[in-house]
């Protein structure tokens, strides 16, 4: 009995152990104006609505397309790209993640800015990968002479987040020239908002990796699409990574509704604009109530006042039913990224936030 007891105690000291992602508040309560995850606040395009109804539900019984056929060959044609460029993942978390795995593996450090997608130095933990945090300025923007010292890999999203700040392509470009001996992976989850892809640079740049994702501009992050785009020897190193972990990571239902949504391009076009110009429009609300913010090109502002603390604004609003996101962590722990949601939901926002700010909690 007492070797047992000792034998149990000794497993745990032998566990992978990790500190986790905290994902954002995902609330049953459909009344919640849901402002803290950037997710596209209108529905996806018409036309998989259609098709989800027609899809034969018998093919559920078989194991999906390991290639992903079907989307591969939208996402190729509306790119202009080979299929030896191109891997899907779900979402584009399971796509860094296995890039993370893959192409960081030399046990030098891997760089990424201070402030960014707290899922980076996550994946970092969870597989043993050394990290450094390179500061942004005080303008929330990348020093680019950081991110050319030595390194085991470089991973930059664009636009940044929670920032919403972008970065030109001729400074990423430099990066990605200066680091032949690393990857250089340019996560693009934000960019059809309004930043220019680093996807041209892909056939100059055999280091290049750019990852996109469905969940944001493409109003899917419940069927969890994500891509990457890079030369075919990355992409075939990352296939053989993926191939002996998860061969059917792509579900049926998201190649061929994911392919549908390729297909609409007008609707996709017609989404992005308007939140473009909702976007813009809080902007000018927020700056008149005396809000400050880095200039974003994502779908969310990056917002802090100076007399009242981002915590007291996180909660008051949560009360009120008006979820955002906030994190208690260095350098940001005043700031509120606010996801743009429709027209309407924003006019809730702010007439809620002139409520806060008139009676100024302490
Ligand atoms: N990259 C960035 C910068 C993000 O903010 C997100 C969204 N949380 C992702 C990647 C992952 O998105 P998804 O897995 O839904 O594609």
């Amino acid at each position: 009995m007492r070797k047992e007891n000792n034998d149990r105690m000794g497993w745990e000291e032998n566990v992978r152990k990790v500190t986790p992602y905290v994902p954002g508040e995902q609330p049953e309560n459909k009344k919640v104006i849901k402002l803290n995850t950037n997710e596209c606040p209108y529905p996806p395009a018409p036309g998989i609505r259609k098709l989800a109804g027609s899809i034969d539900y018998s093919r559920l019984r078989l194991y999906p397309d390991t290639e992903a056929k079907r989307l591969s060959e939208a996402l190729c044609g509306y790119y202009h790209i080979m299929p030896e460029q191109l891997f899907t993942g779900i979402g584009s978390d399971d796509v860094l993640a296995m890039s993370f795995l893959t192409f960081f593996n030399s046990g030098k450090p891997v760089l990424f800015p201070d402030i960014t997608y707290s899922f980076y130095d996550v994946w970092a933990g969870l597989f043993r990968i050394p990290y450094q945090q390179k500061k942004l300025d005080e303008k929330f923007r990348i020093v680019k002479e950081d991110y050319m010292t030595e390194n085991g890999g470089i991973v930059i999203p664009n636009p940044n987040a929670p920032t919403g700040v972008l970065e030109g392509v001729d400074v990423l470009e430099e990066i990605v020239a200066a680091n032949p001996g690393s990857v250089v992976i340019i996560d693009e989850a934000y960019v059809d908002f309004g930043g220019e892809s680093c996807l041209k640079l892909i056939d100059r740049y055999e280091n290049l990796l750019v990852v996109r994702t469905f969940s944001k501009s493409r109003a899917m992050a419940g069927l969890r699409i994500g891509f990457a785009m890079g030369s075919p020897k990355l992409i075939h190193y990352l296939k053989d990574a993926k191939f002996s972990f998860n061969s059917y990571t792509m579900n049926m239902l998201s190649v061929e509704l994911g392919a549908e949504a390729v297909r609409d391009e007008k609707y996709f076009q017609d989404t992005i604009k308007k939140i473009v110009a909702t976007r813009e429009r809080v902007k000018k609300e927020l700056l008149g109530m005396g809000f400050v913010f880095p200039d974003s090109k994502g779908n969310f502002i990056f917002a802090a006042h100076p007399e009242v603390p981002a915590k007291k604004i996180f909660e008051e609003l949560k009360v009120r039913g008006i979820y955002v996101r906030y994190w208690e962590k260095p350098r940001i722990d005043n700031y509120l990224r606010i996801t743009v949601g429709t027209d309407e939901e924003m006019d809730i926002l702010i007439n809620n936030l002139r409520s806060i700010m008139k009676n100024k909690p302490e």
